[in-house]
């Protein structure tokens, strides 16, 4: 393979955000999709509970824009919810079209459709608890029959390259070569997902490390909302199975929170106990293990029929079997981990970054959905929703007709093979448990200056590593995770109250003060602190 690949549009990531993307782009024009390591490899494929849309007689867009507001605790942007779930149904038509076997009603064609924490109606649609690999199967085969799109496998962009203010394709790193290559395009879109291994303790997998938010921060893109981190309450606690989600979908079906005495406690915290929104979950389950010293509470399915279990639930018991835990007839040991950014690049509703070439979409990116909190199985839909809105945009670029600057090699100075390569495995491990511990569920002042002055001098060391030697991936992440981190800190010290995923016990109560200033301006960036 040459060390320059051209191609009308660079999509960086391959899950629903990318792939979907991709397939809307009309085949006249050349596709290049760079992902980190397999094509399969995104928390796309891990999603259980499914994809939330209005799709019953018995619901409505006004109830699904209603719960996704109210729990976005009054941060989300009206008329981007009102666009990305009214545009629900049709992108579920044609995920459908394009293979997704979506589960329905016993002797209907209905589709059966499940409950989860924080809507008020039954719409998310799912296949089993497996709905995020069944989607991410169906669009690799759709992907993989389109002439116009090229995927790369083992590439991981490093960084994006600029010319005249505007982005125009990536250097990426070929992981099998250890060479780093040139993909110049006319447009660029970020669909890298989420960054979840920011923290040590995380639903997502190990591609997640924000590499998209890095990488559009450097290019002087503007970030948004990214102390809206999101834990999820139950991942399962098991010393060999790590960052497996035991879903949503299991509380809408009855399940119950136990504490250490074997009691529900979720009562005490809200009204709507264990289907309250996920941060009051995860906020209870942290004072709950603080209050008694457990290191796991646990969630309770085993009194619904054991068949029910088995055929709803199949990855969940088949994992949990496997380690040790039948869930038909005993609880789960669970823990909160990081599950989702709520924040992120910020774009407007057609995927659009303030920097001209750039797109964002999918987990990656700020629409203003999500507001300070994420409404359960709302991101797949704002994934396929952004890649059809970012497609069309994108297509209409094409057409006007855009110029290709010539990328010049990438320079690797002189850079030489790191004498310590361990350095890089302490540095992730520093960042990563200095995260978990300031900046986690529960914030307060001191824990988030203490974060700061670390991650600062933490950022700089990464720094001249980057510079001084050569790069490889665990040294790109590296890079990531700590200028994420360092994003993440920040915002959380601006926001002064308590909102959505975001609790400081300094100030514990919401500020309207705070709404009003973001509402009027749609954002924060992190270059007016
Ligand atoms: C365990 C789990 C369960 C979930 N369940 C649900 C659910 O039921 N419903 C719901 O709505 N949401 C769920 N979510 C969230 C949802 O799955 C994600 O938000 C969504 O799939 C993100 O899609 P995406 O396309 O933006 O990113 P991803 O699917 O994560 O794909 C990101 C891609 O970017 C690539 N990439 C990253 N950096 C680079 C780089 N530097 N160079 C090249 N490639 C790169 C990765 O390799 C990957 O291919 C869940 C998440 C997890 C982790």
């Amino acid at each position: 393979m040459s060390d320059v690949v051209s191609s009308d549009v660079l999509v960086i990531g391959s899950g629903i955000a990318g792939l979907s993307f991709s397939l809307n782009i009309p085949e006249t024009y050349t596709v290049t999709v760079v992902t980190k390591t397999s094509i399969l490899e995104t928390a796309t494929n891990r999603a259980q509970g499914g994809i939330a849309a209005v799709i019953s007689d018995k619901d409505s867009v006004a109830s699904h824009i209603e719960d996704t507001i109210r729990v976005g605790a009054g941060l989300c942007h009206p008329k981007v919810v009102e666009s990305i779930v009214k545009s629900g149904p049709k992108r579920i038509e044609e995920l459908v079209r394009l293979g997704v076997e979506f589960c329905r009603e016993e002797g209907c064609d209905d589709f059966d459709l499940g409950l989860e924490g924080g809507h008020t109606n039954r719409r998310v649609l799912h296949v089993k608890d497996h709905t995020g690999a069944d989607i991410q199967r169906a669009l690799v085969e759709q992907i993989r029959k389109r002439s116009n799109v090229t995927v790369y496998e083992n590439h991981s962009a490093v960084n994006l390259y600029m010319s005249n203010d505007c982005v125009m394709g990536a250097y990426v790193l070929d992981k099998e070569t250890k060479t780093v290559k040139r993909f110049p395009s006319k447009v660029t879109v970020l669909a890298t997902g989420g960054a979840g291994r920011v923290f040590l303790y995380t639903s997502n997998p190990d591609v997640a490390t924000g590499d998209g938010i890095a990488m559009a921060y450097r290019a002087g893109a503007s970030i948004t909302n990214l102390e809206f981190i999101q834990f999820h309450p139950t991942l399962l606690y098991h010393s060999k199975i790590r960052s497996f989600l035991i879903s949503e979908a299991l509380r809408g079906e009855g399940a119950v929170l136990l504490g250490p005495d074997g009691k529900r406690f979720m009562d005490a915290y809200h009204p709507d106990a264990e289907l309250a929104p996920r941060d009051v979950v995860a906020r209870a389950i942290d004072s709950e293990l603080k209050r008694t010293g457990a290191n796991f509470v646990h969630l309770d399915i085993s009194f619904k029929d054991a068949d029910f279990i088995k055929d709803r639930f199949p990855a969940i018991y088949s994992t949990c079997l496997n380690a040790g835990i039948d869930i038909t007839q005993e609880p789960i040991p669970v823990v909160p981990g990081v599950h989702y950014v709520c924040g992120g690049v910020k774009t407007d509703i057609n995927g659009k970054t303030d920097v001209r070439g750039l797109y964002a979409i999918g987990e990656c990116a700020g629409t203003g959905f999500h507001g300070a909190n994420r409404l359960a199985s709302n991101s797949l839909l704002e994934g396929v929703v952004m890649a059809h809105n970012t497609a069309a945009a994108v297509s209409d670029d094409l057409q006007r007709g855009i110029e290709v600057h010539s990328m010049p090699p990438w320079d690797p100075g002189e850079a030489t093979d790191p004498d310590e390569l361990v350095v890089i495995s302490h540095m992730w491990d520093e960042v990563r448990r200095l995260m978990v511990n300031y900046v986690g569920i529960v914030r307060t002042n001191k824990r988030l200056i203490r974060a700061r002055n670390r991650i600062g001098f933490l950022a700089r060391e990464i720094e001249s590593f980057y510079w001084d030697f050569i790069i490889t991936p665990d040294l790109i992440e590296l890079r990531n995770i700590a200028t994420v981190a360092e994003l993440i800190i920040k915002m959380a010290r601006m926001r002064k109250e308590s909102r959505g995923a975001h609790y400081n016990r300094d100030y514990p109560e919401p500020s309207k003060a705070a709404v009003d200033t973001v509402m009027k301006k749609g954002y924060i960036s992190v270059d007016e602190e």
